[in-house]
């Protein structure tokens, strides 16, 4: 353990995972005034936020009659537990030990000792593991339709997504906005999808459902070009053209934490009682997806959560074991809530705004400025987005102006994002004077783009 990791308090309750159900447990504890510390979660797992991140319009969650984009619900509920006075640690865990009381969750930088856990880490999205998926992976193969679609390579091409399930069929639709054709592979003879998910991709002429279609490997040279298949009903070998490939096969539980700690189902979900959140271990307890190999919905995530925390909160209360805090405020100030950025033009462009947006600003900064200059490549869908965003403005304040940041939505700017050669989003490109410095692609620590920058100081 690096000697840097500090040991705090004893806290009353450690939440593991920010989907839905951490976030909404976090909410319920917080009103209980227990102050919950959430770990959200950096790489393992998938992104902070949880599988909402990554999808589009969430259709069916109460209280949306419209519906809502999921990275926008995910920080709503954030801000909700925030300003109730959740505590956030924005790292991985990466190990616990349920084996005393209380128990211990190290962190990236901190070690803590919790008397009641709640497990709420979700699921990560499978990978196929063919032979030539590592050599195409963000050359061709994404995990997220919704966070990559939109990039240059895929417009007008044809593309494929492989699966049977509302993921695939989401994805599927989705895609068809940007390419010529989508190629769904199901390798059986069913959707697995909800009846409405699977009518529409049925009804629409942009989407050819290969059925009984097995996905043997990947081929081309720089970039994706073909699929090869086996139809399973003959077992004729075939290939199909495709410059995008997304997957959308199902999910894994987020449980190597805890492996021989708490009781398992054979596939790895947590087991707990029946319909109650408690696991097999007494003060811990489990909401979300990595107990529920079968309704695995935003709003059952949820409603699981809020069950793990009232349950928590007996059990500290029944033991003796809480601490809870005064509130100064009974009423805490209203929610912080992010505004979306204007375009930058000639009449509101100011060269000494640490975050800009658009074409305009980044032409005048990249020609003109002696700062260095971050330059995120965005699209408007994209969950991984909002959670670099907030990093990389932190980073910038930190510089206190000596370096400066522009945001490129994909889609608005497909030109700029040709030119720049961005494969996905969020793809972070650091320049200065002209120079393309770094270039990060995805999410990466705070400290990665922090250190990139000193080093332009030095
Ligand atoms: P699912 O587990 O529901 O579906 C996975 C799909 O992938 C299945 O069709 C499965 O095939 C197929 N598959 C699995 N392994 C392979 C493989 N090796 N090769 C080819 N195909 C494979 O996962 P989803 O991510 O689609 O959905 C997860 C949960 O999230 C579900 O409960 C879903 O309802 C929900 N969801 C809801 C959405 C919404 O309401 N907007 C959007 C997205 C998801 P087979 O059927 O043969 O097993």
């Amino acid at each position: 353990m690096p000697a840097e990791r500090k040991e705090l308090k004893t806290e009353n309750l450690v939440i593991v995972g920010s989907g839905p159900a951490g976030y909404t447990a976090a909410i319920y504890a917080a009103r209980a005034n227990l102050q919950p510390l959430l770990i959200t979660g950096f790489e393992q797992g998938g992104i902070p936020g949880g599988q909402l991140m990554t999808t589009t319009f969430v259709e069916n969650f109460p209280g949306f009659p419209n519906g809502v984009q999921g990275p926008e619900l995910m920080d709503l509920i954030k801000a909700q537990a925030v300003r109730w006075g959740t505590k956030l640690i924005e790292e991985d865990a990466i190990s616990i030990d349920l084996s005393k009381r209380p128990f211990t969750i190290v962190t990236t930088t901190q070690k803590i000792k919790s008397n009641s856990l709640i497990i709420s880490t979700g699921a990560s999205a499978n990978r196929l593991g063919l032979k030539n998926e590592t050599s195409f992976w963000s050359k061709g193969i994404s995990a997220c339709a919704i966070c990559d679609g939109a990039t240059p390579q895929f417009r007008n091409e044809e593309l494929a997504v492989v699966g049977g399930g509302d993921s695939a069929c989401e994805e599927a639709e989705y895609l068809t906005k940007y390419g010529s054709h989508v190629h769904l592979l199901v390798r059986s003879k069913k959707l697995r999808a909800s009846a409405a998910m699977a009518d529409r991709v049925e009804a629409n002429s942009n989407i050819t459902i290969h059925w009984e279609t097995e996905l043997l490997d990947v081929l081309g040279n720089e970039w994706l070009e073909k699929l090869k298949v086996k139809r399973t009903n003959t077992n004729q070998e075939d290939e199909i053209s495709a410059k995008g490939l997304f997957y959308a096969i199902g999910h894994t539980p987020n449980t190597s934490l805890l492996t021989n700690q708490l009781n398992t189902d054979s596939k790895g979900y947590l087991l707990t009682k029946p319909g109650r959140p408690e696991t097999s271990l007494e003060g811990v307890y489990a909401a979300g997806d990595v107990a529920d190999s079968e309704w695995r919905q935003g709003v059952t995530a949820a409603g699981s959560g809020c069950k793990a925390a009232l349950a928590a909160e007996r059990w500290l209360t029944k033991n003796n074991l809480a601490t809870l805090i005064k509130r100064d405020e009974l009423e805490p100030s209203k929610a912080e809530t992010t505004k979306p950025l204007e375009l930058s033009n000639e009449e509101n462009f100011n060269p000494d705004k640490t975050w800009q947006k658009g074409s305009y600003a980044l032409r005048k900064l990249y020609h003109e400025s002696k700062k260095p200059l971050f330059v995120i490549y965005t699209s408007s869908s994209c969950g991984p987005c909002h959670i670099l965003k907030p990093q990389l403005h932190r980073v910038l304040k930190e510089s206190n102006g000596k370096a400066i940041g522009v945001e490129i939505d994909i889609e608005l700017d497909q030109d700029i994002a040709k030119q720049a050669e961005v494969s996905g989003t969020p793809t972070v490109h650091l320049f200065k004077n002209k120079e393309l410095k770094k270039l990060w692609k995805g999410v990466k620590a705070r400290s990665e783009y922090k250190t990139a920058l000193d080093l332009l100081f030095e």
